[in-house]
């Protein structure tokens, strides 16, 4: 399939309601991971640009908040309906952002968009404080406030959903926002901000600068900035939860994974073969909550591996804008090189290749799908989160040894299990040191369910009424209907 003609954005940046260019930054290429083409040019943000955003948002967040939550939520919920008039454009640029095949982009990402917006633009008019009845007559009310300037930086995995899954609970509670999209898929958070102008978002309330990270950097420790929401690595997450604790800045924190999957005997081996697959394979494997560790009981190791290579060598790798095809290209050459280097790693550990693993040659950045079984707890392919196609198959004998052997691990974003059998699913989902947890299923994360990381996961939750939580404040107003009374 031809690319778009139109995938060069019409300049850089979106501030105060239109887009900004400044070619003093330093330019960057965009490339189509599907060729390794460049499709389009953008500049990272000079500090003239950094502060023009910083003081859009600042200036405009006043009156944004004064309005009522109702009239903010219907401007959410026009963008939200205009994504999903044009789900079949959105999905053909982040298919060219990201290389994630059109079969997955229009099905997963503008809409998982759309759905944010709708979502917390149908909360934005139910935010309020509460009354706290004191003796004597007394009370306390408490207001719930917006935060003010909250930056939002991206991840380059799903450039679109980040960019609203920040953006819409911070503006349903009153917030502006700048946010900061990956170097490496700087475009389809530029339409998000066209299309909350075209909703009725006044200037300044969202904008995007692209750059590095010395521009995320320096979002981060400006004074003028009250929350720091981070969809990324934990080497990242660690610098800039330090960098905003300077500051005492709220944060959330949405970083990497090492999550298990466990599949007991007595579980639907067809369900549990798709789980492991959408939990290992789906856009290339590049999600943060991907079951990468597959632990599966020893009764039925044989039977599950067979038949997920057979359904693996199924997989439809092409043209990314075909939508008969459904495995993509790495989302970078430098992806592919680590994912590369992962999967030499675990044949030298001695864990067994049971499939694939081998880089396409050719223009774009393809690779297949791996699959390792023997795989122990101690080498690095079970360990290190990989963030590519490479599935990492366990074997276990008991409830009691896997649960201990999944939690073993510094992350804790997500877990799923597979039994029949109802008291066992309900334990392990208990036991879990993980934020989002599957019974029979892996990897939903629908709007409204709150989702985020335990330990080096991450802080805070995004999603359902929870990310309102961590977008707003509440202040307390005492009220007293006595006199005031004073020791002298
Ligand atoms: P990175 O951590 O490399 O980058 C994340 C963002 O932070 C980018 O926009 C990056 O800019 C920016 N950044 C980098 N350094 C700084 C800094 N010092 N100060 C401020 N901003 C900075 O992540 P990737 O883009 O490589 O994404 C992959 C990672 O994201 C994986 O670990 C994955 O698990 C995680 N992830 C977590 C999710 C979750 O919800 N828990 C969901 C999706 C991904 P730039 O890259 O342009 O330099």
């Amino acid at each position: 399939m031809p690319l778009p003609k139109d995938t060069q954005p019409k300049a850089s940046h979106y501030i105060n309601g239109a887009y900004v260019e400044d070619t003093g930054g330093t330019p960057f290429d965009v490339i189509y991971p599907g060729t390794g083409e460049v499709i389009g040019k953008v500049h990272a943000a000079t500090p003239a640009v950094i502060d023009a955003a910083l003081e859009a948002a600042r200036a405009a967040q006043p009156a944004w908040a004064a309005m009522s939550g109702t009239e903010r939520g219907r401007i959410l919920r026009r963008a939200a309906d205009i994504i999903r008039e044009r789900n079949h454009e959105l999905s053909v640029l982040e298919t060219c952002d990201t290389g994630k095949p059109l079969s997955e982009t229009l099905v997963a990402d503008a809409t998982s968009a759309a759905d944010a917006l709708e979502y917390f633009g149908g909360l934005a008019g139910t935010l309020t404080g509460e009354h706290i009845q004191l003796p004597d007559g007394d009370f306390v009310y408490t207001r719930r406030e917006a935060l003010g300037v909250c930056v939002g930086l991206g991840a380059w995995n799903y450039p679109t959903q980040i960019a609203a899954w920040k953006g819409a609970p911070a503006l349903a509670c009153g917030n502006a926002m700048i946010f900061k999209p990956s170097e490496t898929t700087p475009l389809c958070a530029l339409k998000v901000a066209e299309i909350l102008t075209e909703a009725g978002a006044p200037p300044g309330i969202f904008n995007v600068v692209q750059g590095m990270g010395e521009v995320g950097s320096a979002l981060v420790t400006d004074p003028r900035v009250a929350k720091v929401s981070l969809t990324g690595s934990v080497p990242t997450g660690r610098k800039v939860y330090a960098a905003a604790a300077d500051g005492m800045k709220y944060v959330t924190m949405e970083l990497g994974g090492k999550s298990p999957l466990v599949i007991f005997d007595d579980a639907d081996l067809e369900s549990a073969v798709s789980a492991a697959i959408n939990g290992n394979f789906y856009s290339t494997g590049q999600i943060c909550s991907n079951g990468t560790r597959v632990f599966v009981q020893k009764g039925i190791k044989e039977k599950f591996l067979a038949r997920l290579a057979e359904r693996t060598a199924s997989a439809t790798l092409g043209d990314p804008l075909d939508e008969a095809t459904n495995l993509g290209p790495m989302v970078s050459a430098a992806q592919r090189e680590i994912v590369l280097r992962y999967i030499e790693t675990g044949k030298a550990e001695g864990a067994r290749m049971v499939f694939g693993g081998k880089a396409i040659e050719g223009d774009g950045f393809w690779i297949e799908p791996a699959i390792f079984a023997d795989v122990t707890d101690d080498m690095a392919i079970a360990r290190e989160e990989i963030f590519g196609p490479v599935m990492s198959v366990l074997d276990f004998d008991t409830e009691e040894e896997v649960l201990a052997r999944a939690n073993d691990t510094e992350f804790g974003l997500s877990a799923g299990v597979f039994t029949r059998d109802i008291t066992r699913a309900h334990r392990m989902a208990a036991g879990f040191r993980a934020g989002s947890t599957w019974i029979n299923t892996y990897n939903l994360t629908p709007v409204e369910a709150p989702f985020g990381g335990s330990k080096m996961s991450g802080v805070g939750r995004e999603n359902s009424r929870a990310a309102i939580e961590h977008f707003s404040e509440r202040k307390s107003v005492y009220v007293s209907m006595n006199p005031t009374e004073a020791p002298f």
